[in-house]
């Protein structure tokens, strides 16, 4: 009896040999890997031999991703997981356990704040939120029961600076594992574990994707005992990276440090332009931010590609002002190529009471500027069209 279907057509086969290699970075979307034979695989789990066996615990892309981000931070064998929170939630869970307390910044990126306040209670792990800037405040929330500080080194929306040094020797003194979101920072600004980090982690979504089209986390240890427990909760729980989001970031991240100075540029600019406006202007490059000299010391000249600032006139002013900008993105993300701008009462801060986000220095007419790597002149007339409508 003849095959009706040839040997080949189930089965897969290599690309054809050729002397030539592809540029661009290949996309392996893979689940699985065959090895040779038991003893390789045994080999391959105990690590005498490096090979990939099930994507969920690694795989190429992420890979390759990792390494560039590491080499970025100065960090070895970086993780990666499917969103940022998947970083957050890997280190959290895989570092602390009931009966152990952590401490927060209080301005903390929204969903973390949760993940500290409403999800680690459930399983016995409880926190101090505090304010960062003030070492003092993190300095009282320390309890025999505390494990970790958990810090962004510039608060979102207010722009405020952490006081890095002073946490980090806090940190040192009690034995405290210092874990560090540098998603707003980037390794540009700030390599957290040059300043004492023990962990670093990303939205890889953010800056250094920059593209708006792939979702990841990225999460990097110092200690190796660390390093092992947050990446077994990543495979055990799930929150691993998919191959393709990797192969999107990994071209968005090659372009990452010319779109970072770009739109510093522009922000510091910008920043200047939105106050000629009348505006409140939060940029730590200005003088007149609140931890100007703190921002000097820590980032140098890098302040960052982040503006905030506040208009006078309330919910209506704030809808007349987007509503005149209508080509700039009003979407509630941050790190995008093109500027966007976002509205705290109404996406990243609208479950707090407005006596809560005032508290904070948040009014109905705050607004948080990611700026791009556009034209400025366009940024500038776009603005100034936006101010007009006032
Ligand atoms: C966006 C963000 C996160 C969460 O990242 P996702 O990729 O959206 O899950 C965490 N921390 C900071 C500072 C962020 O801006």
């Amino acid at each position: 009896m003849t095959k009706d279907i040839p040997d080949n057509l189930v089965r897969r086969t290599a690309f054809p040999a050729s002397v030539s290699r592809a540029v661009g970075t290949p996309l392996q979307p893979s689940v699985v890997y065959a090895s040779p034979d038991p003893d390789t695989l045994d080999a391959q789990y105990e690590g005498g031999a490096f090979g990939y066996t099930y994507s969920r615990e690694g795989h190429p892309n992420a890979s390759v991703l990792a390494s560039k981000i590491d080499a970025l931070e100065g960090a070895e064998g970086g993780l990666i997981t499917a969103t940022g929170m998947a970083a957050v939630t890997a280190t959290l869970l895989g570092l602390l356990s009931h009966g152990d307390h952590i401490i927060g910044g209080n301005q903390l990126y929204g969903r973390s704040l949760r993940m500290l306040t409403k999800e680690l209670p459930r399983y016995g792990i409880s926190h101090t939120l505090a304010d960062p800037t003030d070492i003092a405040a993190i300095e009282a929330a320390v309890t025999p029961q505390t494990k970790m500080i958990l810090v962004e080194v510039v608060s979102n929306p207010t722009l405020r600076v952490a006081d890095m040094d002073g946490i980090a020797a806090l940190a040192k003194e009690k034995g405290l594992i210092l874990v560090v979101d540098n998603t707003f920072t980037t390794p540009r600004a700030y390599r957290p574990f040059e300043h004492g980090a023990d962990v670093v982690i990303h939205s890889i979504t953010k800056l250094l994707a920059g593209h708006s089209d792939a979702m990841l986390g990225y999460v990097a240890a110092r200690d190796p005992a660390h390093r092992e427990a947050i990446e077994g909760t990543i495979v055990t729980l799930g929150l691993s990276g998919s191959p393709y989001d990797c192969w999107m970031a990994e071209r968005g991240l090659m372009s990452f440090h010319l779109r970072y100075d770009r739109a510093e540029e522009n922000a510091a600019k910008l920043a200047d332009h939105i106050a000629q406006l009348g505006a409140r202007v939060l940029y730590p490059g200005r003088p007149d931010h609140p931890d100007h000299n703190r921002a000097g010391a820590l980032l140098g000249p890098r302040f960052g590609n982040m503006v905030s600032f506040e208009i006078q006139g309330g919910r209506a002013a704030a809808n007349a002002l987007t509503r005149a900008m209508p080509d700039m993105a009003f979407a509630p993300t941050l790190g995008d190529i093109g500027t966007t701008v976002s509205h705290a009462a109404s996406s990243s801060h609208r479950g707090l009471t407005p006596e809560g986000r005032a508290a904070l220095g948040m009014s109905e007419g705050f607004f948080r500027v990611s700026v791009g790597v556009e034209d400025i002149a366009l940024l500038k007339d776009e603005f100034s069209r936006g101010f007009a409508a006032l």
